[in-house]
């Protein structure tokens, strides 16, 4: 259905109208085959970048030079940007960045993918050109890199994480020689920007069940190069409590049960909203809170994410457990510090008003305002 949409059949129109040809590849291709959803189209072309930006511009389309260096131009039709990397192949490289020369033949281009189900390209009537064997894997559901694995890990050791990432999300069997060659490989990802660290680690834990990739990760010392400290054993249960209750799967969660290390935020650059949720569900963990504590304090999103955490790691979920937490996120306390003042002031204000809080979440939100000015007012002048 894709191969139909108007953005796209612009760019193939303009690359096409110069002569040129314009192929669909990598993770389109891979997931048309498999009937999954379609992220982001990319193209391969044997235009060099200039070619594309000046056909684009022709064409009426926005050309924007996103990666020139690599051969790649973001042709922008109808709102949505689509990539168009022209042929390439490897010529040398120092193991962190591939130094790259533009072809005119997908052979070339192929030999410096990463995965052979990564190494598929598509033509706009559908036809896939498979050059190196990636179908068969494809079908196998097995993740193999194009050519020797250990010598294109040495050329990009971030390859070591693509390759569980990629496993997590299309892999069933375990080619033997991938996975040896990222165990012994597995200390050059600390050389790795931890920028692209993070984004693999990200896709990798939004899988649909990323129990198996994380096992096989730390099996392979891999896992310990990149979250030093993470625990993968009760994944398996966190992602059944997921499917359990009919939630979607999401990173934060999966992360937040691996580890709960504030290093979390420096070894995938967390963005700071994104540290902000880590550092949330690990107060919320090292409390133990129950579905009354975590509703109340982190509202509903994150106060599921931590009661399904808290499910992995053996807790029972209550029946309308959902429902409970929708009811405390809502629950705000109904007594102010005006209603404190002046007897309390300060820090016995606080302290009074936290006491309220507590006695009104262990009341399952239901003392009247009276009782717990009493609570609040005993607290603050207790130990003052
Ligand atoms: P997704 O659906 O997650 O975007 P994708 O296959 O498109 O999956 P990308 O990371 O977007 O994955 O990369 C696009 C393509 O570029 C890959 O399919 C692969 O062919 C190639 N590629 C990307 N990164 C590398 C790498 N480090 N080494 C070799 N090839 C790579
Ligand atoms: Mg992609």
């Amino acid at each position: 259905p894709f191969l139909t949409d108007p953005a796209l059949t612009a760019v193939l129109d303009a690359i096409e109208a110069g002569g040129h040809r314009a192929l669909l590849v990598g993770g389109v291709v891979r997931n048309a085959v498999l009937g999954e959803p379609v992220n982001d189209i990319d193209l391969a072309t044997d235009a060099r970048p200039e070619r594309v930006s000046e056909l684009a511009a022709s064409a009426g389309l926005k050309p924007v030079p996103t990666g020139i260096d690599h051969g790649t131009v973001t042709v922008v039709s109808n709102g949505t940007g689509i990539e168009v990397t022209t042929f390439r192949r490897d010529v040398e490289t120092d193991g962190r960045h591939a130094v790259v020369a533009f072809s005119d033949r997908i052979e070339d281009d192929a030999q410096r993918r990463d995965f052979t189900m990564n190494a598929l390209y598509a033509t706009r009537d559908g036809q896939v050109l498979d050059p190196v064997g990636g179908l068969d894997d494809l079908r196998a559901r097995r993740l193999r890199f194009v050519g020797n694995a250990q010598a294109r890990i040495r050329e990009d050791y971030l390859r070591v994480l693509r390759y569980f990432r990629f496993h997590a999300w299309y892999g069933r069997q375990v080619d033997p020689a991938a996975l040896a060659a990222c165990a012994a490989l597995a200390d050059g990802l600390d050389g790795i920007s931890k920028e692209r660290i993070g984004v693999e680690m990200r896709k990798l834990l939004a899988a649909p069940d990323p129990s198996e990739a994380l096992s096989l990760m730390a099996q392979a010392g891999v896992l310990a190069h990149v979250l030093p400290g993470a625990d993968a054993s009760a994944m398996p249960d966190l992602v059944g409590a997921e499917a359990a209750a009919g939630i979607t799967p999401s990173w934060p969660r999966r992360l937040a049960l691996l580890c709960t290390d504030k290093t979390v935020t420096a070894l995938l650059r967390l963005s700071r909203d994104e540290a902000k949720v880590q550092a949330r569900l690990a107060e919320a963990k090292a409390g133990d809170w129950s579905l009354n504590e975590a509703g109340y304090h982190l509202g509903k999103t994150l106060a599921v994410d931590h009661t399904l955490t808290r499910a992995a790691r053996g807790q029972k979920l209550p029946d309308g457990w959902i429902a409970r937490i929708e009811h405390a996120a809502q629950a705000g306390l109904p007594i102010s510090a005006d209603d404190l003042m002046p007897q309390l002031e300060g820090a016995s204000l606080g302290r009074g008003l936290r006491a309220a809080e507590e006695a009104w979440i262990a009341g399952d939100f239901a003392l009247p305002a009276p009782a717990l000015i009493d609570v609040a007012l005993l607290a603050g002048k207790g130990d003052a």
